[in-house]
């Protein structure tokens, strides 16, 4: 294909991907009907459920298959000291920004040339900008109970270092995860939910002991961990690869810093999750800050340290949106979305192959109410057949169930693949079994 028009399609499967989302119920602009605020975004009945299903995933192969990781759930409102202390309220967690000498709109420096794209006026040196959420506990909006909405979830799981070393039985090294949400006052969101102002983080922070030789050995161990996961979920390998930071581009807190980045449309390769070795940072400064002892106590070899925090930091609506961009497919006027089974926010759909014919429809509410006991089911009666295979292509649902005249008499249905559209006839009776080993292989 000519370059121009691989860029061309590249860009429309963004347009295609923000206009299905709409449509058939993934995501919704924040606030539509009051004409939106920038950065947010609602998660629709389908996006609700992929999510969901990511976060599943997320947490399935993270911690609950693991037995060295426990996880937590921290508030997103924290003491404002925790940012002091982790240095999110100083230059180190600040965007440089140019603003315009005329209309004062501010713009990110590495976004921009030497003029305003609104009114061409000229801009100002660059200054930093911090991202940081303010707000307000209690009933007076003054110095003493300004606080900020989380910049970032992990200062959640390491202030509580202590208490999960005190409540459980892990031994160094071992990991705490995390999901939850965090806001930064990004001045310029863009690329749909790529930056938002609020997101969904899903986080580990390993804690191992401070050597070197572990240090590489645990933050090589999470780099390929966290790859994987993205390709054993159906993400195309060539789609996916690593970048290393340069020093001059580490967070404040980063010894090494690895980015797994996907090949977006809108402008290659782009940042879906982070390696980050951030040493004793955290713990060293929550020790210093908070006065409390910090360190770990060794029974084995008797040795006490602040152990050093591997940590994996990836984005949740970054992932689905990427997981969106990658299943998207084409077969002519048909829309697929490959989905892997697993994250497909419907697995199966049921329907009566007429839905004027009550006993088609009974067989298959039947099938449909019985299969909903165990698995996301999608009902459909609406228009014909192929209309709805259709309609279930296009949100990624993975198998099809057809109730037609053959069903009632040998009590048979057809299970219809939406990867390859073939069709196989399965005895109803043995229909949960073969899902369930559909689903799972
Ligand atoms: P970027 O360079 O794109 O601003 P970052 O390096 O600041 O990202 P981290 O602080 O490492 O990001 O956060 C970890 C993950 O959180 C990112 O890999 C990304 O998936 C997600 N993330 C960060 N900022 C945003 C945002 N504004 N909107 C959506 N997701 C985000």
């Amino acid at each position: 294909m000519a370059k121009e028009k691989w860029l061309n399609n590249m860009e429309n499967k963004m347009e295609k991907i923000v206009s299905l989302c709409k449509r058939r119920g993934f995501i919704y602009p924040g606030s539509e009907i009051y004409g939106g605020l920038a950065g947010t975004w609602d998660y629709g009945p389908l996006g609700n459920e992929l999510k969901f299903n990511i976060k599943q995933e997320w947490w399935k192969t993270m911690v609950r298959e693991r037995e060295d990781v426990v996880g937590v759930s921290a508030a997103i409102l924290m003491n404002p000291k925790v940012w002091e202390a982790s240095g999110h309220l100083t230059a180190g967690f600040a965007d440089e920004l140019v603003e315009c000498k005329k209309c004062k709109k501010r713009f990110r420096a590495d976004h921009i040339d030497k003029k305003c794209s609104e009114c061409g006026e000229k801009l100002t040196n660059p200054k930093k900008f911090n991202l940081m959420m303010k707000t307000f506990v209690g009933a007076v909006e003054d110095e003493t109970t300004k606080t900020y909405l989380r910049g970032e979830i992990t200062q959640g799981v390491h202030v509580n270092f202590k208490n999960i070393l005190n409540s459980s039985r892990l031994k160094i090294p071992f990991g705490v995860a995390q999901i939850g949400k965090a806001f930064r006052n990004e001045i310029n969101p863009e690329n749909f939910t790529y930056r938002s102002v609020e997101f969904e983080q899903a986080e580990l922070q390993y804690y191992v002991k401070p050597d070197e030789k572990e240090e590489k050995k645990w933050f090589e161990y999470w780099k390929s961990q966290r790859m994987d996961w993205y390709k054993n979920l159906g993400i195309k390998k060539e789609n996916l690869r690593f970048r290393q930071h340069e020093t001059d581009e580490r967070a404040h807190y980063a010894r090494d810093a690895w980015d797994i980045e996907y090949n977006t449309p809108f402008g290659g390769w782009k940042e879906m999750e982070g390696i980050h070795d951030r040493g004793d940072w955290d713990l060293s400064q929550h020790a210093k800050y908070s006065k409390q002892d910090l360190s770990y106590f060794d029974e084995e070899t008797k040795e006490r340290y602040i152990p050093f925090v591997i940590e994996t930091s990836g984005g949740v609506d970054r992932a689905t949106l990427f997981f969106l961009l990658d299943a998207y497919d084409e077969d002519g006027d048909r829309v697929i979305l490959k989905l892997h089974p697993r994250l497909a926010p419907y697995k199966i759909a049921v329907f009566p192959l007429l839905a004027n014919k009550p006993d088609l429809v009974n067989k298959a509410r039947e099938i449909y109410l019985e299969l909903k006991k165990d698995f996301a089911v999608a009902w459909d009666d609406r228009g014909n057949i192929g209309k709805r295979y259709y309609s279930q292509d296009e949100i990624g649902t993975p198998y099809c169930i057809t109730v037609d005249f053959e069903s009632l008499e040998n009590k048979t249905v057809t299970i219809r693949d939406r990867d390859t559209t073939k069709q196989e006839r399965v005895a109803i009776k043995e229909l949960k079994e073969v899902l369930k080993e559909k689903l799972n292989s």
